[in-house]
């Protein structure tokens, strides 16, 4: 049988056909296709300001020198994430403040926010873990009653909602990733989304070395910037995922359904948030049962011989030697610690059909049995 990975991009034909064509054009970097991408993502936001990077990585840390955010700043956020949520507030020389998670969503613990807030917290970085949305009005109200920025990690929530708006059409900076294993992918890239032409303005200079242009040829530089733009070729890769981006969520929702509906309840995995209104299902993660015989690392090894692809998403960052030697110990956030060492990412992508559901769900229980 052939071998199902936890995951897989759905790229068609026409998309094929548009990267050749960029190719043969002549015009391969930052161009037409690129501002197309931004268009079609602004729109997608209802008319925000968009700018598209080579990753969401680059997003972030944009996004916090967009908010003047740099040494001596504080910055809270989740240990649950893929690590560059917090690298990226060290790349700025800010220090990241991690709070735990809540054991049903998995997200940031809003009620233990406000006890993390200190006279150096300048702003908030959320996680839509999964593409499970944080809730975003006590987000909001907690960022507004203390001023402080909010930059939505939304590098999994494209196309997700809060209480029906789509992620990105509100509050204040948020960033997508369309890395190859993401809901919708350019290869690499990602995009942030700004309140205003003036934040969008010194984002494009902060993407590309600072450089503003004057119409005579000459040009300036005013600020330090780095390098991070999306080429044309990513970028007709992503016009061609967007249009498919409802379709292949409205699937993973199915395929997710499916997953409560075949999986053995008496093998004691924890499931997750059956939640299909507002997340886009960017991933399906059981927890392995608390004191179970078989290692994590086993049950991976167990089911790769059976052909199937199990992914982990994520140990708890804070645990990493990076933050150890910042002074963040086992214990910390025993919520998150617990949930990084028990989470195992089940295969769920468009493509899949929903004999593969059964076919993952039969194979679990086979091998913990
Ligand atoms: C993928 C991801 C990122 C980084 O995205 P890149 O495009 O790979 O830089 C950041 N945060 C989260 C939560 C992610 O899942």
């Amino acid at each position: 049988m052939d071998f199902l990975p936890f995951t897989r991009p759905s790229i068609d034909e026409a998309t094929i056909a548009e990267v050749a064509e960029v190719l043969r054009s002549g015009w391969i970097t930052t161009g037409p296709r690129a501002r197309a991408f931004e268009a079609a993502l602004s729109e997608h936001v209802g008319g925000r300001p968009v700018r598209t990077m080579s990753s969401a990585t680059a997003a972030l840390e944009i996004a916090l020198r967009v908010a003047g955010i740099g040494p001596g700043d504080e910055v809270i956020t989740t240990s649950l994430t893929w690590v560059a949520t917090a690298n990226v507030v060290l790349t700025v020389g800010a220090k990241p403040v991690f709070v735990d998670v809540r054991a049903d969503t998995r997200n940031i613990d809003l009620d233990l926010i406000e006890a993390a807030i200190t006279a150096r917290t300048r702003a908030i970085i959320p996680v839509d873990l999964a593409g499970l949305p944080v809730d975003r009005d006590r987000l909001y109200e907690i960022a507004r009653r203390h001023r402080l920025r909010v930059i939505e990690d939304a590098a999994q929530s494209m196309g997700a909602n809060w209480a029906g708006q789509r992620i990105g059409t509100t509050g204040d900076m948020v960033v997508f990733s369309f890395h190859a294993n993401k809901n919708m992918t350019s290869g690499e890239g990602g995009c942030l989304v700004l309140n205003d032409e003036s934040e969008a303005k010194l984002c494009e200079k902060l993407r590309l070395q600072g450089v503003t242009r004057h119409p005579d040829g000459g040009m300036d530089v005013d600020v330090l910037g780095g390098k991070s733009n999306l080429t044309d070729i990513a970028a007709a890769i992503g016009l061609g995922q967007m249009k498919h981006l409802e379709a292949f969520n409205t699937r993973r929702r199915a395929l997710a359904r499916r997953y409560f509906e075949c999986f053995d309840k008496s093998l004691g995995f924890e499931l997750p948030l059956p939640e299909f209104e507002q997340s886009n299902w960017h991933m399906f993660q059981p927890l392995l049962p608390r004191n179970a015989s078989m290692a994590r690392g086993a049950f991976i090894d167990a089911m790769r011989g059976e052909g199937i692809g199990v992914g982990v998403h994520y140990p708890a960052m804070h645990l990493f030697t990076l933050f150890r030697e910042m002074g963040f110990a086992e214990g910390d956030y025993p919520v998150a610690e617990d949930v990084g060492r028990r989470t195992v990412t089940l295969p769920l992508f468009p493509a899949m059909r929903d004999e593969d559901v059964q076919r993952v769900c039969n194979v679990v229980s086979k091998i913990w049995k």
